[in-house]
């Protein structure tokens, strides 16, 4: 069967439960049977072949087989901040930033920001963000870091890493403003209508750098992503190697 399930919590001896809508998707949608296999992931960089021992309608029993390391992550940690766009959009946003493999996805809180995010959009972006790695093969699962006003992140993440804020009037992104380092690098998206000037003057009097990819105004999510595929590729070039 080649779907992949997500476990929670981390696998350890050799049973598992799957429980709730996972079970409802084997059951019902793949017509799984005792004595099929399956693979599973955690979250915690492993996959695990799972044998079914019983099955019911929520809650499946299995005898795991096989541990396997497999890491699909870059070398590279990226720290995406940004002001979640609406809907659909958002869905989008998580899905393309979790394949890309970015290590962290920080809502940011803007002046101009539309949505506000609650402790139920982080269950409905985490969500999201397994259902994407069951799909990539990621074993990790990208951390949905706790909403914070751009102005505080700002100023909290450390400097001594690579820290961009996404700007169409930015310097556009290169080699050479890209630089190799080894910290995680950050970049910060704003809200449709843009980051405020006292956005802007907190992060730049923070020292975060403006950087353009590309002339067009792009939506949230597309520079989200655009910055996202920008820097594993810049860090490809410089020689971080990303597998
Ligand atoms: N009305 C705003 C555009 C907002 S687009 C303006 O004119 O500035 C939403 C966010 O996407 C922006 O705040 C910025 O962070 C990012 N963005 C849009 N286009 C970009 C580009 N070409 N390069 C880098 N970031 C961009």
């Amino acid at each position: 069967m080649s779907e992949r399930f997500f476990i929670e919590p981390p696998i350890s001896g050799e049973r598992a439960i799957l429980s709730g809508s996972e079970v409802h998707h084997l059951a019902g949608v793949m017509r799984a049977k005792i004595g099929d296999e399956i693979t599973l992931f955690d979250g915690s960089g492993c996959e695990f072949t799972g044998q079914i021992a019983s099955l019911k309608k929520d809650r499946c029993e299995l005898t795991i087989l096989e541990r396997r390391e497999f890491s699909r992550e870059p070398q590279l940690a990226i720290v995406a901040g940004v002001a979640l766009p609406k809907g659909d959009r958002q869905k989008w946003l998580v899905e393309k930033l979790t394949e890309l493999g970015v290590t962290e996805l920080v809502p940011l809180l803007t002046t101009r920001g539309v949505v506000q995010p609650g402790e139920n959009a982080a269950s409905r972006l985490r969500r999201g963000v397994i259902e994407a790695s069951k799909q990539c093969g990621r074993n990790v699962l990208m951390e949905i870091g706790a909403a914070v006003a751009a102005n505080e992140w700002f100023a909290t993440v450390p400097a001594a890493n690579r820290r961009f804020l996404a700007d169409p009037a930015g310097e556009p992104l290169t080699v050479s403003n890209f630089r190799s380092g080894a910290g995680p690098v950050y970049f910060a998206v704003g809200p449709e209508g843009g980051f405020t000037e006292a956005e802007v003057t907190a992060a730049k009097n923070a020292g975060w750098e403006s950087v353009s990819v590309g002339k067009s105004i792009l939506r949230i999510e597309t520079a989200a992503i655009a910055l996202a595929a920008a820097c594993i590729a810049l860090a490809k070039n410089g020689n971080e190697s990303i597998d």
